[in-house]
């Protein structure tokens, strides 16, 4: 192993960093560029483009390759307008915004209140991690939260913020929903004032018209999740494949939302990716499943090669009108802990609300049990791109190396990478192109290859470094004497010279899915 010493940054710098990287390499850019972008639109560059790929296909695989009663589905992006007055979405699909008077920003009311307990929490956070640092190997941090006075005073105010929060939020009073901020003395981050407006609702979906008429009739929305198309086709799919309770329909597919804030890149955009699974259970048994479906996963992420401490349970403060429990796995993102992915059981509120509004029954008949029955849901739901932006930030590093030299090395998980191995002459002439060629056409059937012979070998390195990928295959004279080539690992940056004939073999042995588990 080559000694290195980690430069990464943290917190916004790092998020930053992150950012301009995923320009530069091709991961991802600002959508329609040449014209200034278009607000929390983005687009997928050659390298980003693979890697939402290979993190979808990885979870198609896990979810419904891996359960033999779990299927998966592709439904239409445009639905039946009555879809969405039955899920509630018309009514009910909106979020709480505040607008600041004097920078004419706008916020997310809830977002803002959430913000403050986070700063409150940071604080004591700082406190443990000073007793932590005092105290040494006996620190026992459960004890010193519930003895410290000043972590118990930060405690309490935090629980008094979440419980008022709480309340008003039942009972949709958006006038307490503005004292609170006020109370809290919360400032516009842009002008510093707290000048507020009134709190209200928005309607976060998208609408368009079908067809060459424009009147009423004709609104059709984009859709805001992909849930309801699973629900529409509950009984389509349980009838001609046969599935007995409980099963589950899964499927991936844009989602969009005219989010209020979307500032946080691809953490939060108007047009994005999701991954959803819904469980279809006996009525009563939602709540097994529900904490099954939460360890397994919360199992999954760990999976990836995240500390521990990266992810946690956040149950939900309110319950939207579909679910009786509710909770969200977030990650540490550079700017904090944010939900990456919602498990919510939902009840029998969608399949019951379309039956309503269709007027077709959507009942399963139990054999076991001997009668029809509604079935209840459970929801796993993550979104693609925040996924994205998890692994991204897992693996971005910046380091020093031993003889001075920087590099930035994205250490995805070898399965996930775009490119898998890059090959490379070492000189561009004397017959090692040709030879490196040969190579890179056998490579070419099993993995996502790439040859390179520009720069210096060095340079050449660093590109791949930064591009995330696992293995380089350098071809040199000696390749052309004895077929043996060098191997060169990313993280450790150490090489072994093999046989070319060995290195499928290697690689497929390190990138197998089966070896994720
Ligand atoms: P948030 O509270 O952050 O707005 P949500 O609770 O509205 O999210 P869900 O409706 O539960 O989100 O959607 C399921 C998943 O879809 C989320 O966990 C998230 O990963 C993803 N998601 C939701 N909204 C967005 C968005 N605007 N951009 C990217 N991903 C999103």
């Amino acid at each position: 192993m080559i000694n290195t010493t980690d430069t990464t940054p943290k917190g916004d710098e790092l998020f930053k960093n992150i950012i301009s990287h995923c320009k530069e390499y091709g991961y991802i850019f600002p959508s329609s560029e040449i014209y200034d972008g278009l607000s929390a639109v983005y687009d997928y560059g050659q390298y980003g483009a693979e890697l939402k790929k290979n993190i979808r296909d990885y979870w198609w695989k896990s979810m419904v390759q891996r359960h033999e009663n779990i299927v998966g589905i592709d439904s239409a992006i445009f639905m039946h307008p009555t879809v969405w007055k039955a899920s509630g979405h018309v009514d009910a699909f909106s979020d709480p915004l505040i607008d600041n008077k004097d920078s004419k920003k706008r916020y997310r009311a809830d977002v803002l209140i959430e913000d403050a307990m986070a700063k409150i929490d940071a604080k004591i956070q700082k406190e443990v991690d000073k007793a932590k640092g005092r105290f040494g190997e006996s620190f026992d941090e459960q004890q010193y939260r519930n003895t410290n006075p000043r972590v118990m005073e930060y405690q309490t105010k935090i629980d008094a913020i979440e419980a008022r929060f709480k309340a008003a939020l039942e009972a949709n009073d958006l006038a307490e929903v503005k004292q609170i901020i006020v109370d809290l003395e919360i400032v516009c981050p842009v002008s510093g004032s707290r000048n507020w407006t009134d709190v209200r609702q928005f309607n976060l979906m998208f609408s368009t018209r079908m067809g060459s008429v424009s009147d009423d009739s004709d609104l059709i929305y984009l859709r805001p999740e992909t849930a309801q198309g699973i629900f529409v086709n509950f009984l389509n799919v349980q009838k001609s494949g046969r599935m007995k309770i409980p099963f589950g329909i899964a499927q991936t597919g844009k989602a969009f939302r005219n989010e209020i804030v979307a500032r946080q890149f691809i953490f939060r955009m108007r047009e994005f990716e999701q991954m959803e699974m819904q469980y279809f259970v006996r009525p009563g048994e939602e709540m097994q499943w529900y904490n099954y479906w939460k360890e397994e996963r919360m199992k999954w992420h760990r999976t990836l090669g995240f500390a521990d401490s990266k992810h946690r349970f956040h149950d939900h403060l309110k319950l939207a009108h579909y679910a009786n429990a509710a909770c969200d796995i977030e990650y540490e993102f550079p700017f904090g802990f944010k939900e990456l992915e919602g498990i919510h059981s939902r009840t029998d509120f969608d399949l019951k609300k379309h039956e309503e509004f269709s007027g077709k029954k959507l009942q399963y008949f139990d054999p076991e049990l001997n009668e029809n029955y509604t079935p209840y849901v459970v929801e796993t739901s993550i979104g693609l791109d925040r996924m994205f932006l998890a692994i991204l930030s897992n693996a971005y590093h910046e380091e020093k190396l031993e003889d001075g030299s920087d590099r930035v090395v994205l250490r995805l998980p070898d399965f996930l990478a775009p490119i898998k191995a890059t090959v490379m002459p070492l000189v561009k002439k004397e017959g090692l192109p040709e030879k490196a060629r040969e190579i890179m056409d056998v490579l070419t059937w099993d993995f996502n290859c790439q040859y390179d012979e520009k720069d210096s070998i060095g340079k050449r390195y660093r590109r791949q470094d930064a591009i995330g990928t696992p293995f380089c295959i350098t071809v040199d004279h000696q390749t052309l004497e004895d077929n043996t080539v060098t191997i060169r690992y990313r993280d450790t940056m150490l090489q072994d010279r093999i046989s070319a004939d060995k290195i499928s073999g290697i690689i497929t042995e390190k990138v197998k899915l089966k070896k994720q588990e």
